[in-house]
């Protein structure tokens, strides 16, 4: 059982599912990772999963009284996997992501025939051979593959792993997005494999995309490749080798030739296209999270600045700036005077054509605004 205090009782009932270390008055009786009857004074608040070892010490489960068994957490995914449009032809979707769809910690995808899954808070991953059962029961999926490597499950004291559960990768291993087919890496790729929470801005990115286009932070090309096939020509952009390789790979299944691969520092790549004078028709920009926390905010604005400042500077009167923040931290109105001092820098007028968010298999609970991290701003140069 835990209690909690008068703020963290207003944060939950105002929609947020986390209590943190601070706002908890008591905690008896229970073992890291069990779940625990939460109360506020005498007042029955819900169950929720405790790990005194995170910050976050209580993850809000139900704010109901219910029993947390095996048919609960059948519901529970099955409601989340209903949720979920009608399997797109790509067939690629987040099924369930996490707190935002009430399954605290849990992330599944599905490409094709094969799920990836992310056990990310104490509580959830103890029911990991549960959920396993599970998956098999209502997705009946060919191969079962963890990514328990992300760098949070450490704060809640639990071990990087990734493996194939069971089954076997098919190889190669090709979903579509749009009229692509492209190349997955679950064991290797960011994320899960893929940049999933971009779909819907790819397929955008296919309709606006004309001319000279430059592709910065690429990875294995969801831009370029849906750019490619309506533009005169693509160059895309990343650090990483085999990141390029496998869009290299993409392109030549696609029968697409006219990308060209620059392995280099977008912000280093960059200057040196202002300094030859090159210009592009369609920019996007789509880095990496600058912002991993609120202390490095400032540094991270910077950053960001940078990129779009030089970005709005080589594009052309009438291109678009497809420009993206994954950072929680950056809220929207951060990231537009960002984009403000960086338009008047340039000396360039911007219209804003459309502001975009995750794709919606990635949905954003109100009164959680950690589960709203992406934005992706699709701007027109107008003089
Ligand atoms: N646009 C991609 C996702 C980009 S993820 C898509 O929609 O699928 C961010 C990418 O930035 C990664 O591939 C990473 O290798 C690359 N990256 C990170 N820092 C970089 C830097 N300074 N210069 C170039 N690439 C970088």
């Amino acid at each position: 059982m835990a209690h909690i205090n008068a703020r963290a009782k207003a944060r939950i009932d105002s929609g947020h599912p986390w209590v943190f270390r601070s706002d908890i008055e008591s905690a008896t009786g229970a073992e890291p990772g069990a779940i625990v009857d939460v109360f506020s004074g005498k007042r029955f608040c819900g169950r929720a999963f405790y790990n005194p070892r995170s910050q976050i010490t209580l993850r809000m489960i139900v704010r109901k009284d219910v029993v947390i068994d095996r048919s609960f957490w059948k519901e529970q995914l099955h409601a989340a996997i209903q949720r979920r449009p009608i399997a797109t032809p790509q067939n690629s979707s987040r099924l369930v992501f996490a707190e935002a769809d009430f399954l605290p910690g849990l992330i599944v995808d599905r490409y094709g025939d094969v799920i990836v899954f992310q056990t990310l808070s104490l509580g959830i991953d103890l029911f990991k051979p549960t959920l396993l059962d599970l998956f098999k029961e209502l997705l009946s999926p060919q191969e079962i593959v963890e990514r328990n490597d992300v760098a949070t499950r450490e704060l809640e004291g639990l071990p990087l792993m990734r493996e194939i559960i069971f089954g076997k990768l098919p190889e190669p291993f090709l979903v579509h997005e749009g009229t692509k087919e492209i190349h997955v890496d679950p064991l290797e790729g960011h994320k899960t494999g893929l940049y999933l929470d971009q779909q819907s801005n790819h397929m955008m990115a296919k309709t606006i995309s004309r001319g000279r286009v430059l592709d910065l932070f690429c990875y294995q090309g969801g831009f370029a490749l849906q750019a490619a096939e309506s533009v005169e020509e693509v160059i895309a952009v990343d650090s990483s080798a085999s990141s390029l390789s496998m869009l290299q790979k993409n392109a030549a299944h696609n029968k697409i030739s006219n990308i060209t691969f620059v392995e280099a520092n977008v912000f280093d790549h960059l200057r040196t296209l202002e300094k030859n004078g090159e210009r592009f028709d369609t920019i996007f920009l789509d880095p990496p999270p600058f912002a991993a926390s609120r202390r490095a905010l400032e540094g991270a604005m910077r950053g960001y600045k940078e990129i779009n400042l030089r970005a709005m500077k080589i594009l052309r009167a009438n291109g678009t700036l497809v420009t993206c923040s994954c950072s929680h931290h950056v809220s929207e109105d951060l990231f537009c005077s960002m984009l403000q001092e960086a338009a008047s820098d340039a000396n360039a007028a911007f219209q804003v054509i459309s502001r975009q968010g995750a794709n919606s298999d990635h949905p954003h609970l109100l009164g959680f605004p950690e589960s709203s991290y992406l934005q992706c701003w699709f701007l027109r140069k107008v003089t």
